[in-house]
């Protein structure tokens, strides 16, 4: 049996999930845009997601817009806001240590003259949201941040800075990548005051290709993908259904298990943490406190991520050596943590789901002690 400890990258899709997108493959087939019953039941589906998706950001269902991925949704809100808020205004405020579909977005708007603030962790690691009050100003358009780091499980300060960047700068919009949140550490989109959220169903157990983007009421953002106008002209292009389908049916799961799933996520954390502890040479890169429970990050010291990883792989445990996204690459945002090359170099990020067991954690921390005698230089 195979254990999958890499559930920050994708998850499994739930059998909930697969049923209904093979049901709306099967069954409701129709363009949601045509105007017969065909259609209409079509959209039906789409709506059944759009309240599920709604109701667990805490927010009308008109606020919620589908897309192919939260790649998408942060293009989208990043484009989108700047184009239509940064004619004048154009400094625009991220941090150091984002999601590349955010993070390349910055760098395609400053290749275009806008101004990009990127804030750094201060020495320990640790976000401030003083440092984003700080980085805003009147010529501000967007600040932008995740609410989860994906490689370390940081919970970012989004809450406190987009709140008193609103009572500062009302006209600023406000965006966070909720991808490693959603339905993992609880949110509402009125609590962020974010104006723009973005989040995946692959990551919640749905299926893959499909997202969504939260646009909160009279915020304006041009749209990005254009065309036939569907998604209330903020997303062309017809809706995947069946995907659509399936990401409400992950939805409706975890909303009934979240808490549950939480002190399942953080009993396995502090298990896996314990038993590292007592191998020599390993330090934490992700901490218990303002972190998410779903990710862990450590460096096993001399002894190379790829090394780790492909060591564990033969014994049917998959780890990821940083986000699946960098391929392999050194950590930039570990970098941006403030995390030594050599600490970067043997990174292991070990994600979990509710699905995962105490057992499973116990079999991983004894290949690791394993490995670390094999491959450690004395
Ligand atoms: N943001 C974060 C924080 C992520 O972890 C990911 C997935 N790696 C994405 C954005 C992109 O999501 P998607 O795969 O749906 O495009």
């Amino acid at each position: 049996m195979s254990i999958y400890f890499d559930n920050a990258a994708t998850t499994k899709p739930f059998e909930e999930c697969n049923r209904a997108v093979l049901r709306a493959l099967n069954e409701k087939w129709g363009n949601p845009s045509s105007l017969h019953k065909m259609g209409i039941e079509a959209q039906e589906v789409a709506e059944n997601s759009r309240k599920a998706i709604a109701a667990a950001l805490g927010c009308e269902s008109e606020c919620v817009y589908f897309t192919s991925g939260a790649t998408e949704s942060n293009n989208t809100a990043i484009l989108g806001a700047a184009k239509a808020h940064g004619k004048r205004r154009k400094k625009i405020v991220t941090t150091s240590v984002e999601h590349p579909s955010v993070s390349e977005a910055m760098k395609l708007l400053e290749a275009n003259g806008y101004e990009i603030v990127r804030v750094n962790a201060r020495s320990d690691g640790e976000y401030c949201f003083e440092d984003f009050i700080d980085a805003v100003d009147d010529n501000t358009c967007l600040v932008s941040c995740m609410l989860v780091n994906n490689e370390n499980g940081l919970i970012m300060p989004v809450k406190k800075a987009f709140n008193s960047i609103k009572r500062l700068y009302p006209h600023i919009i406000t965006h966070t990548d909720a991808v490693q949140g959603f339905l993992k550490i609880p949110f509402k989109a009125s609590e962020l005051n974010a104006d723009l959220i973005s989040i995946s169903a692959h990551k919640i157990h749905g299926p893959k290709g499909v997202g969504a983007l939260y646009i909160k009421k009279d915020v304006r953002i041009s749209p990005h993908i254009i065309g036939g106008g569907q998604e209330n002209k903020k997303r062309s292009g017809t809706e995947n259904i069946p995907a659509i389908a399936g990401f409400g049916a992950a939805v409706r799961v975890n909303m009934a298990n979240a808490n549950e799933n939480a002190a399942k996520a953080q009993e396995l954390k502090s298990a896996l943490f314990r038993s590292l502890m007592r191998l020599d040479g390993v330090s934490f890169n992700s901490g218990t406190e303002d972190s998410s429970p779903y990710i862990a990050n450590f460096s096993v010291m001399g002894v190379r991520s790829e090394i780790m990883l492909h060591y564990l792989e033969e014994k049917e445990i998959f780890v990821s050596s940083g986000s699946a996204c960098s391929k392999g690459a050194k950590s930039s945002v570990l970098k941006g943590f403030g995390l030594s090359d050599d600490r970067i170099d043997s990174a292991l990020r070990v994600s979990f789901c509710a699905e995962n067991t105490v057992g499973e954690v116990k079999v991983l921390c004894a290949a690791i002690a394993d490995g670390i005698a094999r491959f450690r230089k004395q």
